[in-house]
């Protein structure tokens, strides 16, 4: 079902056609309204309850070290295989391509104390700010606008301005340009800050000298592209001689990661290659540490994705019982039953997934809802309903969950709950002027004042300038 780009540009099929859909849900901007740059149309963003649950880990001590909000932050991975990593201010934005590149956590931890070193430092708060305020789409449209420009791929830079919404309002090209925008002495300060979380939670400064070490090295570390990273956190030769001797002054130079952060890591890394770059790159991965259980959940994935489901179902029940507790063994499970046109027993599965996932992430019920509707009868039917409303709850972007919801509530005969789903997948894509028009056809249905009647109100007040809620 799902399929594997190889390219950076998920279409909007790919999000259509995941029905019984795999881990790693490509929920790209569908039906993005014309006044969006065609460039939008294809953003990539990757959905999946495991790695996001785990960067956000990853993520959280740091947050905390730093004095900022070290709840709710959001995880946006964006495939993309050049490095880059961004954080607004309850959003990080993460490249697949930086992910795939670090082979510790470590290596990913000391990015994300740089950024939240430059957040602390107040560094282009005033673009923070403004991205904070945008939806996600437009964020990353304008994220990987940058990159483009920079590698000169692409100088559509009005197209991208209009990608940009609220951001690029009043000059998208300068706004652009400023996320390229990091002073020396502020890298410097980033730099201080981050090796003072690291102590703070007592990891090492290592794996962050290793990647900035490599951006100084290197051109590019993903080919042809310049990566988007390197453009925006100038690395001259002193910034890395005086990061190198902060980072052995530390007592915990040589503290590596504890070893079940780094299977989870592997683990990653993994399926990141079998599901975005195919067979080739996972077992080159694979190979490093043959018979690892990361090694082994590869394999298990693979003959998944290639439709070897009776393969793949011993192997994920051979994960299951050596760790009985995680979820998304239980949710792989769950995707190979519903590939294999067994929906009773992926609900099962996946009811297990949402138990065991401490994450809480909102995609697994959204994962049981589609299983439920499979099976089809009206009480299934009412279940996905309550499922697919509480993976919404706890994840209100998830726009491809919008339509699966208005789909369960089309085949159970509510039709004005099922235009007010359509309404908020359009909404959350960043279509207003469809979201709009569902908005107003669901009003018709509902009762003034009620609940749904209310929401629908919202979207159809919502302004290129205004705010909701
Ligand atoms: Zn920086």
């Amino acid at each position: 079902m799902l399929s594997r780009p190889r390219s950076t540009t998920a279409r909007s099929t790919v999000a259509r056609t995941t029905r019984g859909f795999a881990t790693l849900l490509l929920a790209a901007a569908v039906a993005v309204s014309g006044s969006v740059s065609a460039f939008a149309q294809n953003v990539p963003i990757v959905r999946d309850a495991e790695i996001e649950a785990l960067v956000r880990d990853y993520a959280r001590p740091i947050f905390k070290a730093a004095g900022l909000a070290n709840d709710g932050i959001d995880i946006v991975l964006v495939n993309d295989p050049s490095f880059n990593a961004f954080v607004t201010g309850r959003r990080m934005f993460i490249n697949t391509g930086a992910l795939m590149t670090a082979e510790t956590p470590n290596e990913i931890i000391g990015v994300m104390a740089h950024e939240a070193g430059h957040i602390a430092g107040g560094h282009q708060q005033k673009l923070r700010d403004q991205l904070e305020r945008a939806k996600t789409m437009a964020i990353i449209a304008t994220l990987l606008g940058a990159g483009a420009m920079v590698a000169g791929a692409t100088t559509n830079s009005r197209g991208l301005a209009g990608a940009g919404m609220g951001v690029a309002a009043g000059g998208g090209e300068m706004a652009q340009r400023s996320i390229l925008a990091y002073q020396r002495t502020e890298e410097t300060t980033a730099d201080r800050s981050a090796i003072s979380y690291l102590n703070a939670t007592g990891q090492s400064g290592m794996g962050m000298l290793k990647t900035f070490s490599r951006f100084q090295n290197a051109l590019s570390l993903s080919g042809t592209q310049v990566d988007p990273y390197r453009i925006s956190h100038p690395m001259p030769q002193e910034r890395i001689a005086n990061l190198e001797a902060l980072v052995k002054q530390s007592p915990y130079v040589d503290k590596l990661d504890p070893p079940a952060l780094q299977q989870r890591h592997d683990m990653m890394r993994i399926k990141i290659a079998a599901y975005m770059q195919g067979q080739a790159a996972a077992s080159r991965l694979m190979r490093k540490n043959p018979g690892s259980l990361a090694s082994r959940y590869g394999e298990a994935q693979l003959a998944y994705l290639y439709g070897n489901l009776n393969a793949a179902l011993v192997k994920t029940s051979a994960l299951i019982k050596e760790q009985p507790k995680n979820p998304y063994f239980q949710e792989l499970r769950g995707d190979i039953l519903m590939k294999a046109n067994k929906p009773k027993d992926a609900a099962d599965a996946y009811a297990k997934a949402v138990s065991l996932d401490p994450a809480r992430s909102g995609l697994l019920p959204v994962s049981l809802g589609q299983a439920l509707m499979a099976i089809g009868t009206p009480d299934a039917l009412k279940k996905a309903v309550v499922q697919i409303n509480n993976g919404l709850g706890r994840d209100k972007e998830n726009a491809v969950g919008y339509r699966y919801l208005a789909q369960a509530y089309g085949e159970l005969g509510n039709i004005p709950a099922a235009d007010l789903a359509t309404a908020e997948g359009h909404f959350y894509s960043g279509d207003y002027r469809n979201a709009k028009i569902f908005a107003m056809r669901a009003q018709q249905k509902m009762k003034r004042g009620e609940p749904g009647w209310l929401r629908a109100q919202d979207i159809i007040n919502y302004g290129p300038s205004g705010k909701t809620k």
